[in-house]
């Protein structure tokens, strides 16, 4: 292997569990805090969730109208203080729930003394991506993300500013995952030819489907949807996405039938045993230029 690229959330880490746990206890000292009902803060943050195309927009929770009826013309700085608590309980739980899947430093480890590239593929943003694999203490493993464009302002928490670290490679929406199109741009731009990459990741339509389309050696962790039916609730209650969203996921799962990888893993560590080998030469297809720049 030259290349490995791997997806990020429920491939490194259960993205799941934490984002989920996380909400529910900033939601619970909201509505204590301004005396309101819990259901609808899931609904306003839904809706700044969609504006934004984004379910994980930092401090959403300044546009909640709930937030800014009770601090009207509040500033960030302002805000920042007045929703202490929620915020404190978002960040107690992420800590708490944000874990590694087992092994995965160890592996990415080994793979880059052996001298394997590590990139990360993800639908985050890229401010988001970089500051979770360095609060997970990975980031040093990976020579480059790709990551969801974004238009994010200036931040109010002076713990938040992203001071740079792993390049992070701006994909368009447009763009996004499945794109046999991107991941074979990706393995050029890491000077790799798709046969001597690796793509690990969760999702069986996004991730292994894209890779056996992209000739690419797909394998599959199937250990990524370990959480439970509540967690995932709670994040399906106030995700971005829209109908059309909805139609594109159902085309997706369509696509996908029948899709197999060329491995299925039952943890991370389990690489380090796999040479890229794919199962039937790609049929080949005319590949465009994605658009992917430094971000
Ligand atoms: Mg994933």
């Amino acid at each position: 292997m030259r290349l490995l690229v791997t997806d990020l959330d429920n491939t490194l880490y259960d993205w799941v569990t934490p984002f989920a746990r996380s909400l529910r206890a900033m939601v619970g000292e909201l509505a204590a805090l301004l005396g309101v009902d819990e259901d609808p803060l899931y609904s306003e943050l839904r809706a700044v969730h969609r504006r934004h195309h984004n379910s994980e927009h930092p401090f959403a929770i300044f546009e909640l109208p709930t937030v800014r009826r009770a601090f009207p013309g509040a500033t960030p700085e302002a805000l920042l203080h007045a929703l202490a608590r929620p915020l404190a309980a978002f960040d107690a739980a992420r800590a708490t729930w944000l874990r590694l899947y087992e092994g995965v430093d160890e592996t990415l480890g080994a793979l880059r003394a052996q001298g394997h590239l590590i990139v990360g593929h993800t639908e985050s943003i890229g401010p988001t991506a970089r500051r979770r694999l360095r609060v997970l203490g990975i980031e040093q493993h990976f020579a480059g993300i790709y990551c969801l464009e974004s238009a994010l302002g200036p931040h109010p928490s002076p713990t938040w500013q992203d001071k740079g670290g792993v390049p992070v490679h701006v994909v368009p929406r447009d763009e996004r995952k499945p794109n046999p199109a991107l991941l074979r741009d990706i393995c050029a731009s890491e000077l790799a030819r798709p046969e001597e990459a690796i793509y690990v990741g969760d999702s069986l339509t996004r991730d292994i489907w894209m890779a056996r389309r992209a000739g690419v050696c797909a394998v599959w962790a199937r250990y990524g949807r370990s959480y439970t039916e509540e967690d995932w609730d709670t994040v399906v209650r106030v995700s971005h996405w829209t109908p059309d969203d909805i139609r594109r996921e159902a085309r997706l799962r369509v696509n996908a039938v029948g899709v197999a990888p060329d491995h299925a893993i039952d943890g991370f560590g389990e690489l380090l045993g796999i040479e890229p080998t794919v199962a039937a030469r790609p049929v080949r297809r005319r590949v465009r230029r994605a658009a992917v720049g430094e971000g």
